[in-house]
């Protein structure tokens, strides 16, 4: 198997202070592997949203390790994990975070121009990114002139648009109803199937299981169960051994 594009080791995360701490991790292994889906699930307060944000760089482990795309986080400053995070991951989040004022295009250049990219090439990664979760048509339209469902494919065109090796999602079907949450995952599920990206999934709707390669159950803190998905038609097929 490939290496990871993300890697968790033995990673804690206490919040809070005095009488108020928890310990959201108690000691996380979790690998994140290139042309997989995996799906994180658990019950709310479990330590999903805690997890991804250690994985995405947003927050440093009370101890453990963290590497991405081979990088070792420790001992980064606030700058070189900022630069980690630009350089290989992207986030999509259950509440779209688009900016109201910014089109469906703009709000994808901006995730260009945050990283120096302007102009008319930056214009055409972003309408290729938009192509590629099916919004050709709401170049021009603004969030509120958008579906929750169209939204977040907006964000996961944002997402994908400069290309990063790590997809982190926080619950990104938690907001929609069952044939939209279906879509997106599909589109997800398609995204993680490009060699050399891996996409992450937090989720507490079971119904998402089946596009997933992986999933990893945490509870209070600690990942609980690995489930295997050999049932993909893609595992079948590489358990037959037959390229993917
Ligand atoms: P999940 O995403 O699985 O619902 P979280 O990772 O958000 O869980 O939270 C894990 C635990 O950490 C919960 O008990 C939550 O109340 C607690 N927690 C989250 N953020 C903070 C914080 N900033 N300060 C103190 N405790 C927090
Ligand atoms: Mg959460």
């Amino acid at each position: 198997m490939s290496d990871p594009v993300l890697e968790a080791k033995g990673v804690a995360k206490v919040l809070g202070h005095g009488a108020g701490e928890v310990h959201a991790l108690r000691g996380v292994d979790l690998s994140l592997h290139g042309g997989e889906l995996t799906l994180l699930m658990g019950p709310s307060g479990s330590g999903k949203t805690t997890l991804l944000s250690v994985l995405g760089c947003m927050l440093a482990p009370t101890s453990g390790t963290v590497h991405v795309c081979g990088h070792p986080t420790e001992n980064a400053g606030a700058e070189r994990l900022a630069e980690l995070r630009r350089n290989h991951i992207g986030f999509i989040f259950q509440s779209y975070h688009l900016f109201p004022t910014l089109t469906a295009a703009e709000n994808i250049q901006l995730a260009l121009d945050v990283r120096g990219e302007q102009g008319e090439k930056a214009r055409a990664r972003a309408l290729d990114a938009l192509a590629r979760v099916g919004l050709s048509h709401k170049i021009k339209s603004y969030p509120r002139e958008m579906s929750g469902g169209e939204q977040q494919r907006v964000a996961i065109a944002r997402a994908i648009v400069s290309d990063p090796s790590a997809i982190l999602a926080d619950e990104p079907t938690a907001a929609l109803d069952s044939e939209n949450g279906q879509a997106i995952m599909g589109i997800l599920a398609d995204i993680a199937r490009e060699p050399g990206r891996g996409v992450l999934v937090v989720t507490h709707d079971s119904r998402l299981s089946t596009f997933a390669d992986r999933i990893h159950h945490i509870e209070d803190g600690r990942i609980v169960r690995v489930e295997e998905n050999s049932a993909r038609p893609e595992n079948l097929r590489a358990a037959a051994g037959a390229p993917r």
